[in-house]
């Protein structure tokens, strides 16, 4: 259970009613401005450069917010570890640590009262309206959390790091601005090249698509990363998380779910052959870190990977023993 105390401490000192219009602003311009596709029309070249950026920015998710913001899977230099918060950041997906914020208060609830974002309390609820709740559901007894509260958190880990404070601070006034950016460097391409980009196309595919699609990959992973229509379970992790290969096109190595609230802290989420395969932010980290770039990348050992199938599956015959046994 998620203690209000881990949200107290140092603040960012911003105004967290500023901060919330900023935050809706990034939602409201990422669903309205892809409009313009109207206008500009589509080309296979362009369309390239779309699925190109949201990979970029489904890695900016899954790797930098959530596996090292969020959960300190691996440890990094300190270059790159700014990179990371300036792609994480890029992902419009919230702050660095109001979407690391969130998440530990998904885990540390998972599908129960008191989860930010679970499918139990309603489809919608788990897809988009819980950002617009001010108090999340609270077990009985205990304070329910305000969600603004968020924005000013500081996560005591990067307190050394006046950048990433910086980042986390301005970040959402940052992803607003750079939609303004995205159209002045299409403006430059368009001068440069004017068989190949218009500002409008610049800004359409490039800026625009990739940030609403990733943003709606998160949504629905709220939801059918934890519904039990979509994917398949290999663990007993006390919540309804489901790994699901479909979801690497909306999700990336995140799409394993299960896996990753097996063994919340493992930077691993492929814990078979093929869901390795697919797993391209371990298979990157391990590039990475021959490189020296990054080190110290947490994974479970496999006689604990082992015992939690073997448990998985011991439960799952009891089911089927339950159902035949009611049969007769
Ligand atoms: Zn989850
Ligand atoms: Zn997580």
């Amino acid at each position: 259970m998620v203690s209000i105390k881990r949200f107290e401490g140092d603040t960012l000192g911003v105004n967290e009613d500023f901060t919330y219009k900023m935050s809706r602003l990034g939602i409201v311009i990422s669903v309205v401005s892809p409009i313009a596709l109207f206008w500009t029309g589509f080309r296979w070249d362009w369309f390239i450069y779309f699925l190109l950026v949201h990979r970029f920015l489904l890695w900016g998710h899954s790797m930098c917010l959530h596996t090292y913001f969020s959960h300190g899977a691996f440890k990094s230099k300190r270059w790159f570890q700014f990179f990371m918060g300036v792609v994480g950041t890029g992902a419009h997906l919230g702050s660095l640590f109001a979407y690391s914020g969130v998440h530990k208060i998904h885990h540390s609830n998972a599908d129960k009262d008191g989860d930010a974002h679970s499918p139990v309390h309603g489809f919608m609820h788990a897809f988009i309206l819980w950002r617009y709740k001010e108090y999340l559901t609270a077990p009985k007894g205990v304070k329910a959390f305000r969600l603004k509260s968020v924005y000013n958190w500081v996560d005591p880990r990067y307190k050394e790091f006046p950048e990433i404070i910086w980042l986390t601070k301005y970040g959402f006034v940052i992803q607003n601005l750079s939609f303004i950016g995205a159209y002045l460097v299409g403006m430059v391409l368009e001068y440069f090249f004017p068989a190949h980009w218009t500002a409008l196309a610049f800004f359409v595919y490039v800026k625009c698509l990739p940030a609403l699609f990733v943003q709606l990959g998160l949504l629905s992973i709220n939801v059918f990363g934890h519904h039990k229509w979509l994917g398949y379970k290999s663990f007993n992790s006390d919540d309804l998380s489901r790994n699901n290969f479909l979801g690497f096109i909306m999700w990336g190595s995140t799409c394993f779910h299960n896996n990753h609230h097996m063994f919340p802290k493992s930077a691993r989420t492929g814990l078979t052959f093929w869901e390795t395969c697919f797993d391209f932010d371990y298979l990157g980290l391990k590039v990475l870190e021959k490189f020296g770039v990054v080190w110290g990348i947490i994974e479970p050992d496999k006689a604990k990977i082992e015992r939690g199938r073997e448990e998985f599956e011991q439960e799952e015959n009891k089911k089927v023993y339950i159902d035949l046994d009611s049969c007769a």
